[in-house]
């Protein structure tokens, strides 16, 4: 029975996708387990997943409170990319924002039940929209920094969302009718002029089949915090989430730095 300090599932951007979740001394190979029962039991302890130190409370992603407040990991870029400053020399870490924030960025569009736009690190094609569980992505634009990539971003929320509706995501697995390559045209011809020299002519279209056994009946999230025990059949993986036959879908990432039981 592996004792596992959950952080963010690892994904190979194969036909279906394949899922891993380290443990201290082995890999689970997730898609190994589809089809059978799986029991994931919080243990009540709490570590951060960038020190290791023993928390009561977790904040941001799996984050202890000194690291949340200091890490370069959950400085506000990490969510709102328009607000790094790491291109001014501002930054909790420029070596780290060197390597992260000051490289080239992807404005991206998305399917997942919707059209999206997002923004991500060129080192995370095609992670981060396997993350978001999305079916089809598109590159829209390339710039040489995190912040570029960001004002371009909010440029295009006037038109275009730039949420997953996490339900919604789970419950659609036929792309919707959506021609991205016009989807880019149109979201190009929306651009004001500084940014459109940026535009990314690569037009490949990226998409993903999930491992998905089934559909279950009704949808509902668990959280660990409140139910000490999740198991029952694994009839999918899509995005971050482990979806049962019950219907309970747990988001591994949001659960990151919880130390469970897992046991098949
Ligand atoms: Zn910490």
């Amino acid at each position: 029975m592996p004792q596992v300090l959950l952080k963010k599932m690892e994904a190979l951007a194969q036909k279906p996708i394949h899922y891993f979740l380290s443990t201290d001394n082995n890999t689970i190979h997730i898609n190994n387990i589809l089809g059978h029962t799986l029991k994931i039991e919080n243990t009540g302890e709490k570590y951060c997943v960038r020190c290791g130190a023993k928390t009561k409370k977790l904040y941001g992603e799996g984050f202890c409170y000194k690291c949340f407040i200091t890490a370069p990991e959950a400085d506000v870029c990490v969510i709102h990319p328009e607000k790094c400053q790491a291109h001014l020399g501002i930054s909790r870490d420029m070596e780290w924002s060197r390597e992260h924030c000051l490289i080239d960025h992807y404005v991206y569009l998305a399917v997942t039940d919707h059209l999206k736009v997002g923004v991500t690190r060129h080192t995370q094609v095609p992670k981060r929209w396997i993350d978001q569980g999305a079916l089809m992505a598109i590159k829209l634009a390339k710039t040489p920094y995190r912040q570029l990539a960001g004002l371009i971003e909010v440029d295009l929320k006037q038109h275009f969302s730039d949420k997953t509706h996490w339900k919604r995501m789970l419950e659609t697995n036929t792309p919707p009718d959506i021609d991205l390559t016009e989807a880019k045209r149109s979201a190009a011809a929306l651009l004001i002029p500084e940014f459109r020299k940026y535009l990314d002519l690569d037009n490949t279209i990226y998409t993903f089949s999930y491992p998905i056994l089934s559909q279950p009946p009704r949808i509902s999230s668990v959280n660990l915090d409140k139910i000490h025990t999740v198991e029952g059949k694994l009839i999918g993986i899509k995005g971050q989430y482990l979806i049962f036959d019950s219907g309970q879908v747990l988001n591994i990432r949001k659960h990151s730095g919880f130390l469970v039981r897992i046991s098949t």
